[in-house]
């Protein structure tokens, strides 16, 4: 493809894209396809002459467009919201368009000094100190992963330069809540602790972690003989939103000298609000902090955010030097290859630099805050509902609920709370994720797509209780 035969299907995506947007609310939220269904229709093969970019789009249009599952969508409640802005979108188009790579700051000297702005506009818009340093890396799972390893080597006075975790002799613990993400636990096997070494600690009643267990059981293991690394502490769980106490935390993790690490992920988006910065109070006191633009904020994926107080502790640990990578520039600049794991890297700050610059701050608080609001109106109407149950606080942008009408087992509760979600995924008129909460099933509602307004989350809450009702009926029939 030449750049003018560029230019004309150029502008037919944008084309194609914009009435996407436009149009989504009248899709079914959730794709609506068997296994199998798309490779079915698209040849084993790929084809040994040309094709027109036009006839790409159009199977775009009409095989791949009905298997996706629309997270844009205005009745998405699923997992997190997942936001592609549109500025953020046309800064992910440039990026992907200039095809550069940063593997050192000569590579690119823009793409690295981009980064270092927009790293540190992001800090001082969710309030971290500038002790903090940020760099992006592609998802919060491989942040946690550079954390923990970062956590083994300063514990280990750098065991990597000598026969690494299989030379040491006493084995080193990582500790974390229940209810944290699964990439914590998935960042310490890879990291070579083991899952012998990792413990869940057990949280409270609002499913935060408990730091009195958590002093217990940093205090067995000191006992035990074996070596407390770090501690993975969430602001804003998976499950439930919940806020472990990283004040607490901290004052155990500097008393025992432990790295800290505070995921952040999907809840630090609402740092950028003032009056929820309570909520990871303490955070100044931590080692590394992951934050997901990809997620609510809406730069659209992937862009996740990794902070750290002592980036030439990362640089240690991370730096490879070979001689075709070195430049003249290397004392006075950043080369971000040393602060995590891949050597190339994508011009991730473009598309963060063009949404917070064409959105502006301002109307990025006021979304956040509207969507607050609205998880604030929704666990209201459930909680004043007969038979409905708001499961747990509602801090933030998330309501997990649960029908229980009388009478039923917790069996049979079960089978109502999946088959009420089943049904309202399968009819394409919202998503929601079920999902277990002290191993009983119940429903997440996570509010905050773009285009979510009150009016959807009022739709939603009508469709919640029609389908409930049904199935509560038929099941009550013994259908
Ligand atoms: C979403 C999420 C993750 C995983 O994020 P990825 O960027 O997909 O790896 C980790 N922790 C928390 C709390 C999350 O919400």
């Amino acid at each position: 493809m030449n750049p003018e035969e560029f230019r004309a299907a150029g502008h037919a995506v944008i084309d194609f894209l914009a009435d996407y947007h436009a149009s989504l609310s009248q899709r079914p939220v959730m794709a609506q396809t068997r296994p199998g269904e798309v490779r079915a229709q698209l040849p084993g093969a790929a084809p040994t002459e040309p094709e027109s970019f036009a006839r790409v789009l159009s199977d775009v249009e009409q095989v791949v467009l009905p298997g996706l599952s629309l997270w844009q969508h205005p009745r998405f409640f699923g997992y997190f919201p997942a936001n592609a802005d549109l500025g953020s979108v046309l800064g992910d188009m440039l990026s992907t368009g200039l095809g550069v790579l940063g593997l050192s700051w000569q590579s690119s000297p823009a793409l690295t000094e981009v980064e270092e702005v927009v790293t540190d506009w992001m800090r001082q818009l969710v309030g971290l100190p500038d002790t903090f340093h940020g760099v992006i890396q592609d998802t919060a799972s491989t942040s946690t992963l550079v954390a923990l390893l970062c956590a083994r080597e300063r514990t280990t006075a750098y065991s990597a330069s000598r026969a690494g975790l299989q030379g040491e002799a006493r084995p080193l613990v990582v500790y974390t809540s229940v209810y944290s993400h699964s990439s914590v636990q998935k960042a310490a096997v890879l990291a070579g602790f083991g899952n012998d070494n990792v413990r869940a600690i057990p949280a409270d009643e609002a499913f935060a972690l408990r730091p009195d267990l958590l002093e217990a059981a940093i205090l067995s293991d000191l006992e035990a003989g074996r070596v407390p690394c770090a501690v993975v502490v969430s602001t804003g769980t998976t499950t439930t939103t919940a806020l472990d106490p990283v004040a607490a935390v901290a004052v155990l993790t500097e008393r025992h000298g432990l790295w800290l690490h505070v995921d952040a992920a999907m809840a630090g988006t609402a740092m950028m609000l003032p009056e929820c910065r309570w909520m990871w109070n303490g955070v100044e006191r931590a080692d590394s902090v992951v934050l997901n633009p990809h997620k609510w904020l809406g730069s659209v994926f992937d862009n996740s955010l990794y902070y750290v107080r002592d980036p030439q502790h990362l640089v240690r640990v991370m730096s490879t030097n070979p001689s075709y990578l070195q430049s003249a520039a290397d004392g006075e600049v950043t080369n971000y290859r040393d602060w995590g794991i891949p050597l190339g890297r994508r011009f991730r700050a473009l598309k963060l630099w063009s949404m917070l610059r064409t959105s502006g701050i301002e109307a990025i608080q006021a979304r956040l805050r509207r969507d607050l609001a609205n998880a604030q109106w929704l666990a209201e109407q459930v909680r004043a509902a007969p038979d409905w149950q708001v499961l747990a606080p509602v801090p933030l942008q998330t309501v997990c609920v649960r029908y229980a009408p009388a009478g039923l087992t917790a069996e049979a509760l079960d089978h109502l709370t999946q088959a009420w979600c089943a049904r309202i995924n399968d009819s394409g008129e919202a998503y929601l994720t079920p999902a277990t909460l002290e191993g009983r099933w119940m429903v997440r509602v996570s509010i905050g797509a773009l285009t979510t307004e009150r009016t959807h989350v009022e739709q939603l809450w009508e469709i919640m209780q029609r389908h409930a009702a049904e199935v509560a009926q038929s099941m009550a029939a013994g259908v």
